[in-house]
């Protein structure tokens, strides 16, 4: 089987390979003028953010460094809890930088709006937010993203680095997941 029939199981592509491609290129841009006069340590959130952070790190034209974190918001449900737990910290210290999280996808925000308290706890210069995806209810909690790539219906979706019981990630589009595959 192509990878790429797994397509078959979305209901609608929300965001195309070329529509993704042309946003990260913009967000990166955005992001070479912002910190022209600054090193960014790119903070990626494992496993979603994988796809973003390939494409965004080669689609700046300064110097950047990378590091990773792995966080669980989600109890048992669908939703996230509120409650972070951090599964992989971060290898770098992070006194005196500019740090930029780049992320898959801002729901409730409460992963993110944990996320970045925690990071500014650590002594850095600055910590801002960059996510690919965004959905209505992320402006409920007072969290200041950034950099935003798409904003999107409040849909459960998938492909470009979001999983559905870990698989779709390596999708080249975000798309709806279509109800056959979880019922
Ligand atoms: P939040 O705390 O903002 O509600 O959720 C953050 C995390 O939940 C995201 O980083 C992502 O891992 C997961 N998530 C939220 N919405 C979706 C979605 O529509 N599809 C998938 N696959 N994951 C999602
Ligand atoms: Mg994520
Ligand atoms: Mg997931």
């Amino acid at each position: 089987m192509d990878a790429q029939d797994v397509t078959a199981d979305l209901t609608e592509v929300l965001c195309t390979k070329e529509e993704i491609d042309a946003r990260i290129k913009e967000l990166a841009a955005e992001i070479d003028r912002d910190y022209a006069d600054k090193d960014v340590l790119l903070v990626g959130v494992l496993k979603g953010a994988v796809m973003v952070m390939a494409d965004l790190s080669r689609a700046l034209s300064s110097h950047v460094t990378m590091d990773w974190m792995a966080v669980s918001s989600y109890g048992s449900g669908t939703k996230s809890s509120g409650v972070v737990r951090i599964l992989k910290d971060l290898d770098a210290d992070l006194m005196n930088r500019h740090v930029l999280i780049v992320e898959d996808i801002i729901d409730s925000g409460l992963t993110l709006s944990w996320l970045k308290s925690n990071l500014e706890s650590r002594g850095p210069a600055s910590v801002e937010i960059c996510t690919l995806l965004r959905k209505p209810d992320a402006v409920k909690v007072d969290i200041d993203v950034k950099y935003v790539g798409m904003d999107i219906p409040n849909k459960f979706v998938v492909g470009y680095g979001l999983d559905f019981a870990e698989k779709y990630r390596n999708l080249d589009c975000v798309g709806i997941l279509a109800p056959h595959v979880y019922e």
